[in-house]
């Protein structure tokens, strides 16, 4: 039968590029985005999450019923967990217990075995991400199926999944006609892989980093040091170090976007256009409107909406939270 898809894993991908009717308005530009959030777990990581564990399956380095560990700000530990049950894997997630309670009672409901560790930087061994490594290490010593360790940040399985599939259906949509991308990074494979796709076709489109305050490549792009000034509410996004996805990584420009100009993207995105989305992506959507500024008017900018609103409930979308870090709130939940 001809309109059938055969699982879980054939819905990922082929996410609908939407005109954003307001940031286009702002700019004279055409503010496009890849809505993401419809993938089949909600958000951009499904690709990179089958792309990982595709890759090890081809190398071998997965057998039927092994586990797979990784450390993950929830949306790589979503995805990871349903592929998993698709593909009869486990998982193992660690994930800071400072990211929101909606994505950590998903991963729960997902059957992954949750771990939250204390929010640590990266250097310190108790970091989110070298915790699932150790982890990976001891279990591997006694799982029969074997263990993978993900590694989302450092495996380039992740940026290569966006390279073949994101950034060819982007230049598909919109027939080339494209002059910028740009989004935030976590790991950077969204970034790395969409831009090394578009610039492989034309090297004049400029790819740009949407940077959010607290993270470090703001100022490594920009003047060669990683260093992060202030903080964000925006999960799954900032970075303090040149990943294995990010390495190579052709940026031509960065923007810094603070979360007083990210949130009212957001909440004018669901009340006027409809589309509930997560704080990465009210950072990419003013990310883009920086780059067609910065164009000028008459030019198309492409941005990805990386996840839905209703994961971020308990904060994005709480006055009592939003009030109490002075940040703006939607005047109809007020
Ligand atoms: N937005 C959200 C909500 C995310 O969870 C992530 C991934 N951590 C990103 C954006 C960034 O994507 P990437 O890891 O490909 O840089």
């Amino acid at each position: 039968m001809p309109n059938i898809r055969s699982g879980f894993i054939d819905t990922i991908g082929n996410t609908p590029l939407i005109r954003l009717k307001k940031a286009s308005e702002l700019t004279g530009c055409e503010i496009l985005a890849k809505a993401e959030f419809l993938n089949p777990g909600g958000s951009v990581k499904d690709r990179a999450a089958l792309a990982i564990v595709q890759d090890a399956e081809e190398r071998g380095l997965l057998k039927p019923g092994g586990v797979i560990v990784e450390g993950t700000a929830g949306n790589t530990g979503i995805g990871l967990a349903l592929v998993g049950n698709a593909l009869g894997y486990r998982t193992v997630i660690v994930m800071p217990e400072t990211q929101s309670q909606e994505k950590k009672d998903m991963l729960r409901l997902c059957g992954a075995d949750l771990r939250l560790v204390p929010a640590l930087p990266y250097a310190n061994p108790g970091n989110y991400v070298r915790y699932s490594e150790a982890l990976a290490k001891e279990m591997a010593a006694t799982e029969p199926n074997g263990v993978l360790w993900a590694n989302q940040f450092d495996n380039q399985a992740n940026r290569t999944g966006h390279y073949r599939t994101t950034g060819p259906e982007i230049w598909d949509q919109t027939g080339g006609r494209i002059d910028g991308f740009t989004c935030a990074v976590g790991t950077g494979g969204t970034l790395a892989g969409i831009g090394m796709a578009l610039k492989e076709r034309n090297r004049d489109i400029v790819v740009a980093l949407s940077d959010p305050m607290g993270s470090a490549l703001y100022n490594f792009y920009a003047g060669g040091e990683l260093k992060s000034e202030g903080n964000s509410i925006t999960e799954g996004i900032g970075q303090g170090r040149i990943t294995g996805n990010l390495d190579g990584a052709p940026i031509d420009n960065q923007f810094r976007v603070t979360d007083e100009e990210a949130l009212p993207m957001i909440f004018d995105l669901l009340k006027e256009e409809g589309l509930c989305v997560g704080g990465s992506s009210g950072i990419n959507v003013m990310g883009a409107v920086k780059l067609a500024r910065d164009l000028g008017p008459g030019h198309t900018v492409v941005t990805i909406l990386c996840d839905f609103g209703t994961r971020y409930q308990s904060k994005l979308f709480n006055p009592v939270f939003l009030k109490e870090r002075s940040l703006p709130i939607p005047d109809w939940l007020v």
